[in-house]
This record gives C-alpha cells, sequence and structure tokens, in this order.
C-alpha cells in the first residue's frame, strides 16, 4: 500500500543576491493515514519550507512528492487545496485579502455549505462570530491563526500541515485546539504534519517524530523512541533546552 503522504529526496536551495541557502537537502518522509507526523528542530532548520514544498508554495530543485502514491510534484496549492490543507505560522498571508472570513472558509470546504460547523469551529478557537465578516487585514495575527485553524478543520482535508499552529493561541484555546486534534486522531479521522518547537506537546500528539537540522533529517522514528532514547547529540541537546525552558516556565 502506498502511503498517504510521502517526500522523496526533497532539495530546496534559496538564493537571496550573494547569499545562498540549502533550506532541504534529501529530505524524505512519510505519513500514512490517521498517523501525526511530528517535525522537530531549532529554528532555520528548514521545517516550514518542507511544509511550503509540500502544499505547492516553493518550487522544489529536486525530489517529488506523492499522495496515495500518485506524484503531486510541481501542482499549486489550489490543487493541493483538494486534499490537504496548511496552517501557516503566518496566518493573515494566507487567506484572500479581498474575501471576508467567512467566504475563505466556506471555500475551503468545497461546496459544502455549513454555516453552523463554520460557528462552532470559530467558537471553538475563541473567536467573536462578528469577526467572521471581517477581512483578514483586520484581523490580529493571532486571530488570523485561529481562523486558519477553524478553516482546516472545516476543510475535511485529507492531510493538515501545522505550523507552529498553537503558537499565537492562549492556554485555554490550546487546550481546545489539542483536544480538537485527538478527539479526531481517535476517530482515525486526522493525519497530519505537526511542526512544533513544543516537544511536550510534539511527545503529546504525535506518532513519530522527525528531527530536522540544516536543512536534512537527523533522527526519525516512533515518538517514545526518539524521547526516551534519542540517537544524536543534535535530539539530546534539543530535549535538554525543552526540558530547561519547561522548567523555567513553571518556576516563573
Ligand atoms: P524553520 O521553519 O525550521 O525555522 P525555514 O524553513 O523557515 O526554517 O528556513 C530554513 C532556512 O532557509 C533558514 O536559513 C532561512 O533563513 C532560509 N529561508 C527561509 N525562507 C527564505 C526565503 N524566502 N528566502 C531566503 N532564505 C530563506
Ligand atoms: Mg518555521
Amino acid at each position: 500500500m502506498a502511503h498517504l503522504l510521502e517526500g522523496k529526496n526533497l532539495y530546496k536551495t534559496y538564493r537571496e543576491k550573494a547569499k545562498v541557502t540549502q533550506a532541504l537537502s534529501d529530505v524524505s518522509f512519510y505519513l500514512d493515514r490517521g498517523e501525526i507526523l511530528g517535525i522537530v528542530g531549532e529554528s532555520g532548520s528548514g521545517k516550514s519550507t518542507l511544509l511550503k514544498a509540500i502544499a505547492g508554495m516553493l518550487k522544489l530543485d529536486q525530489g517529488s512528492v506523492l499522495y496515495n502514491g500518485k506524484d503531486f510534484t510541481g501542482m499549486t496549492p489550489r490543487q493541493t487545496g483538494a486534499f490537504l490543507q496548511m496552517i501557516f505560522q503566518d496566518a493573515n498571508s494566507s487567506f484572500d485579502p479581498r474575501r471576508v472570513m467567512k467566504k475563505s472558509i466556506m471555500e475551503s470546504g468545497r461546496g459544502k455549505k455549513d454555516e453552523g460547523r463554520i460557528l462552532e469551529l470559530v467558537s471553538l478557537v475563541g473567536l467573536e462570530e462578528d469577526l467572521l465578516s471581517r477581512k483578514p487585514s483586520s484581523l490580529s495575527g493571532g486571530q488570523c491563526q485561529r481562523m486558519a485553524i477553524a478553516r482546516a478543520f472545516y476543510s475535511d482535508a485529507d492531510i493538515l500541515l501545522c505550523d507552529e499552529m498553537t503558537s499565537a493561541l492562549d492556554v485555554t484555546t490550546q487546550a481546545q485546539v489539542v483536544e480538537l486534534l485527538q478527539d479526531l486522531k481517535k476517530d482515525g479521522r486526522l493525519s497530519a504534519v505537526f511542526v512544533s518547537h513544543d516537544i511536550a506537546l510534539v511527545s503529546m500528539l504525535c506518532d513519530r517524530i522527525m528531527v530536522m537540522k540544516d536543512g536534512t533529517c537527523v533522527e526519525e522514528g516512533d515518538t517514545l523512541t526518539v524521547i526516551k532514547h534519542p540517537c544524536v547529540d543534535y535530539t539530546k541537546e534539543l530535549l535538554e533546552s525543552a526540558r530547561r525552558q519547561s522548567i523555567q516556565e513553571i518556576s516563573e
């Protein structure tokens, strides 16, 4: 059986004047149905580039992406939107600036017109429903991120690509979103690639973890194994610094 989503030997270089950044270098991964793949790694390790490349928002130098075994390399975000939804770190720019929120969310449902469900989701992410009649420019970054989460859940997309999706949320809303993710996962209805710097959250939600550093995958395995018995020093340091961070937060 083919994997639900697969990336094979992905390469991406950014060129800005004299500066060349190898953002992805021979990265391969897979995601099976009903599974959440966590991606961790320090800032600049290529996590967002990987998600954008999958969604068709940037052109890969080399490599291929497959959905149920079918190659969709080079598809536009509009085309990939038929089977995957991305929740961006920078959510404002992911909405059509001319459209009010409700329209954008409705559109992601591809023909489905369930206003009740939209209201339910908007309340779940902690927003007032009157914000649905606003355009992205009149919402804050955090509000847009919440709207993007509501849109992704409304879409019933086969695959969610989540880039630091809980970073702008308050603790209560974060707990609600995580609960929704866990419920969907329990029903086997959620397949997602989950990028986060929050190792505790990743350990709780993800079945497998991939660790990225400088555009490469340095370690990959099931969550417990990676957390309990990391193979490489980089992962050990990442876990250690996450632990220090959470101890610091508790003592603050
Ligand atoms: P992460 O999400 O893990 O923080 P990114 O994928 O955003 O990492 O970035 C990987 C590397 O590519 C970084 O060195 C970053 O500075 C660089 N980069 C990201 N986007 C661009 C861009 N549009 N143009 C040039 N360099 C970029
Ligand atoms: Mg990023």
